[in-house]
């Protein structure tokens, strides 16, 4: 068998167009499968027609003319076979040439969905053309495409294809399963079925030939995954050990709190991972308000009590300082004890301040360096960083990701590290991304093969169950006086507004009204309230020193855009309102709702809604209110979003421009089969016959590609 030859660049406007769909191998063109199939491999009577089927005709023109019956346009009457049966063909968008072909007396092979209603049968927008010529042997396929690709172009270049990989052997087989066609003859029928081939089949992709196709493309992924989790087996990372007394031991002496059982368990598994002289790479999921952030500071008091620094990476600003001042308020007296200190960096930082946080790092002396993305900018030197943390690793891109692992400093060369060929140390730091948004098991299966995770399933003692409600935008004053009954019994609440990305002006406009609203309610019902306005446009200074009134309870309600959306604890606040929830996805959503909840009170999340001009919910709105109703387990909610969504958007693939499965759909219980043979028989293929299996990899992922995982 010989492998694909490389592509060549495309040369022409339909070339480029073709590579624009992924286009460029034999064997793409050979996996670029049809999204429905055409039958014009008969015809049928009009007396034989049923209603709502696509048939194929041959008829006779009676009558043809332009009618203005509301809109203008052009009805065709035909008559078929022995003249009893009618058709009224009616066209919005013609032109001449339609009357020309259409005549009266003329003859045509008509082609479309066929409506019986009193009047009889009719078509609209029927293809059509002069009646005769061969009829196909097969169904006829058809692609996807894009503008300016008809159909009889791409239908060739795939045939084309198709033969060419055939006649070179690239379609051999890389495993046998039994009662399923070969690759090849796979192809071969989803390409050309014959007519006895059941359509349906075809179309909701349970044919055997269908099977083959997932069963290979999840064959491709696993073994890439394997692939790469063998590759950073072989990498080094600084084995971090713990003493008895140490960092760690100081640290869970000062908690104010005891570890639940599910903290302790992944804390475990995290202290065995990075004991070990190969990098962790481990995800921690946890939902919402489930005490993630503390484990955090453990692997980082564990990393530190060995000599290494530890960086900790949150996508906003206002996350890192609530880190930044519960990490420092845990750690920094250990680290000073040590004559080490806490470092903090983010985009908007003085100069003189980043400056000195910069020299820090550099001299090793910043034992934790907690950031925003400003952490993997090229400036930033780590002396000796070992660990790298991610929380809501969901909000940063793969790419992201690496620039951080780049960062780590290799061993000096006393230490004796094998470097790699390029004659480079191929230390790696340990990873841990924190997430509370989990990833449903199968996806994890599929998709993180190549990473552990951890799991905390339980939440910390004494917090009550959140209470949540749909309410329509129009019954808003029933919510202030809800507010004001919070604010009365001495807690706070939060109302959000929501971003819409085109105009950050109107959302702005929004938040505004909604403040002055609140206040001017309030104003009244109680005039001790303060209700305070955060949003991206206010300064880092003056957000952080609202944030800090609100943790103080000297502000009582905050109105905010998404801002708030990840991370933010406290505890007295009781009532979430989440204005237009409709808009947000659902993921925000149950992020959004676990800002209350977090203390000893009740707490509710009221989910305002408002309709469109039709006075209607979208469906996918409506589905996502219905699930944070239904339940506040993160679990549950990260499987219905997940239905609602789809895998691509789940996991941020498009952002990261990762390979999604094109084929595998792993909510058919089939699928997950067909993942739980590719699990099974990738390392044996891997052993067994690595060519083969590096060959496999080759045809489902055009160079370079790669399936998920950082
Ligand atoms: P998340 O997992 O959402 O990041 P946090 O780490 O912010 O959650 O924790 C939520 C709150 O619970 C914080 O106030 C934290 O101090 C507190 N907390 C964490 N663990 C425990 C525990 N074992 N017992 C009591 N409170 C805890
Ligand atoms: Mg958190």
């Amino acid at each position: 068998m010989n492998t694909t030859p490389p592509a060549k660049p495309p040369q022409t406007h339909a070339q480029r167009a073709l590579a624009k769909l992924g286009l460029l191998r034999d064997i793409d063109f050979c996996l670029h499968l049809p999204l429905r199939y055409e039958d014009e491999t008969h015809m049928t009577a009009l007396r034989d027609a049923r209603h709502g089927e696509t048939v194929q005709i041959e008829a006779m023109v009676t009558s043809c003319e332009i009618q203005f019956k509301g809109k203008r346009q052009l009805v065709v009457i035909v008559v078929d076979g022995d003249g009893v049966e009618e058709c009224t063909l009616r066209f919005f968008n013609f032109y001449p040439s339609h009357q020309r072909t259409m005549a009266v007396g003329e003859q045509l092979r008509i082609r479309g969905e066929i409506k019986k209603s009193l009047l009889g049968w009719s078509m609209l927008h029927p293809s059509f053309k002069p009646a005769g010529g061969e009829l196909s042997q097969v169904l006829t396929a058809v692609y996807p495409t894009s503008a300016g690709l008809p159909q009889g172009y791409i239908r060739k270049a795939v045939w084309g294809g198709l033969l060419r990989a055939a006649q070179r052997g690239e379609l051999a087989p890389t495993a046998v399963i039994a009662h399923l066609p070969s690759l090849a003859d796979s192809l071969e029928l989803l390409h050309h079925p014959t007519p006895d081939v059941s359509v349906t089949e075809l179309e909701d992709k349970s044919h055997p030939a269908w099977q083959r196709l997932k069963a290979e493309e999840l064959l491709a992924q696993q073994l890439s995954q394997l692939q790469a989790r063998r590759e950073r087996a072989k990498m080094q990372a600084h084995g971090l050990s713990q003493s008895d007394r140490g960092v760690v031991f100081e640290l869970l002496k000062v908690l104010p709190f005891k570890l639940t059982t599910a903290q302790t368990r992944v804390q475990r598994e995290i202290a065995t991972d990075l004991a070990l002289a190969k990098p962790m790479n481990r995800l921690l999921q946890g939902d919402v308000g489930s005490g993630k952030t503390v484990v955090a500071a453990l692997a980082a008091a564990q990393c530190i009590e060995a000599g290494f620094q530890c960086a900790l990476m949150v996508p906003t600003e206002i996350l890192a300082q609530q880190h930044f001042a519960k990490l420092v308020g845990w750690l920094e007296p250990l680290l000073t004890a040590r004559g080490l200190c806490v470092a903090w960096l983010s985009g908007t930082q003085k100069a003189k301040e980043r400056r000195e946080m910069l020299a820090k790092i550099e001299s090793g002396e910043a034992a934790l360096v907690v950031g925003t993305h400003a952490i993997i900018q090229s400036k930033v030197t780590f002396a000796k960083l070992a660990l790298v943390v991610v929380d809501e690793q969901h909000r940063f891109g793969v790419a992201q990701r690496l620039a951080l692992i780049q960062k780590t400093t290799p061993l000096s060369s006393d230490e004796d590290i094998a470097p790699t060929a390029q004659g480079q140390s191929n230390i790696n730091p340990h990873l841990l991304m924190m997430s509370a948004t989990p990833i449903p098991r199968t996806l994890a299966m599929s998709y993180y093969a190549d990473l552990d995770v951890s799991t905390i399933d339980e939440l910390p003692p004494g917090r009550t169950p959140i209470v949540t409600k749909i309410v329509a935008m129009t019954k808003r004053d029933e919510v202030v006086r809800r507010i004001v009954d919070q604010l009365k019994a001495g807690r706070q609440v939060y109302w959000v507004c929501p971003l819409i990305e085109e105009s950050e002006a109107v959302d702005l406009v929004n938040a505004t009204e909604t403040h002055a609203a609140l206040q001017a309610a309030l104003t009244v019902a109680l005039p001790s309230a303060k209700v305070e306005l955060l949003h991206s446009k206010i300064s880092t200074p003056e957000k952080k020193s609202i944030m800090q009134a609100f943790e103080k309870n000297e502000v009582q309600v905050l109105v905010s855009t998404t801002v708030i959306e990840v991370g933010v604890d406290v505890p007295n606040a009781t009532l979430m309102v989440i204005e237009h929830a409709e808009r947000f996805g659902l993921a925000q959503l149950h992020q959004l709702r676990g800002r209350v909840g977090r203390g000893l009170w009740p707490s509710a999340c009221v989910l305002l809604y408002a309709t469109n001009e039709s006075g209607r919910l979208g469906d996918a709105a409506k589905a996502r209110l219905k699930a944070m109703v239904d339940t506040t387990d993160g679990f549950e909610i990260a499987r219905r979003d997940l239905d609602i969504r789809g895998p691509g958007e789940f996991l941020g693939a498009r952002q990261s421009g990762a390979q999604m499965l094109r084929f595998a759909d792993l909510s058919q219980p089939q699928d997950q089969d067909w993942l739980k043979w590719a699990q099974a028989t990738a390392p044996v293929l891997l052993d067994t016959k690595l060519d083969m299996a590096l060959r496999h990899v080759e045809r489902w992922l055009p160079s370079g590609a790669s399936f998920m995982g950082a």
